[in-house]
């Protein structure tokens, strides 16, 4: 699919040309989908308001955030997504949504770099979506990593 070979080719180029990041640099762009549709925590006032309670994935990429230090927030659509990464101490962006979205994001973050991440959605588009922590951490480490 079109969508996908974009974002695997963007991938490929970020990993090649991005390294060494500090962590303040790095931004992990989170999709309002994620947040569970029965929890009455405000996670997009603030990440810090998830208590961690598990029935979402925005517990362990709270965990990641807390872990590498990066800078997290969780937005609610693009025009929300594309100001935080135009902010002036981020550098390079970890964002997860659903293919769609990451392509329109990828373009209109250009030149400054993304990171995409698809994420699941078993109960179907926009709602309570997933995403594999394993693979944010491990785009989150490729962004921080020294050049080899
Ligand atoms: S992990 Fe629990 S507390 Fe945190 S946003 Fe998801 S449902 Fe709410």
């Amino acid at each position: 699919m079109f969508w996908s070979g974009f974002i695997n080719l963007n991938n490929r180029l970020t990993r090649w040309r991005v390294s060494g990041m500090a962590p303040g640099q790095v931004l992990l762009l989170l999709p309002r989908c994620l947040h569970k549709d029965t929890c009455r925590q405000n996670v997009m006032l603030s990440l810090d308001e998830c208590q961690r309670c598990g029935k979402c994935s925005l517990a362990a990429l709270s965990q990641l955030r807390d872990d590498f230090g990066v800078v997290a927030c969780v937005v609610g659509g693009g025009r929300q997504a594309l100001a935080h990464t135009r902010r002036k101490e981020i550098k390079a962006v970890v964002a997860v949504a659903c293919e769609k979205e990451l392509v329109h994001g990828i373009l209109a973050a250009f030149p400054k770099p993304v990171l995409a991440i698809t994420n699941t959605t078993p109960e179907g588009p926009c709602r309570n979506t997933l995403a594999d922590p394993q693979k944010v951490a491990e785009a989150i480490r490729e962004l921080l990593s020294p050049a080899s």
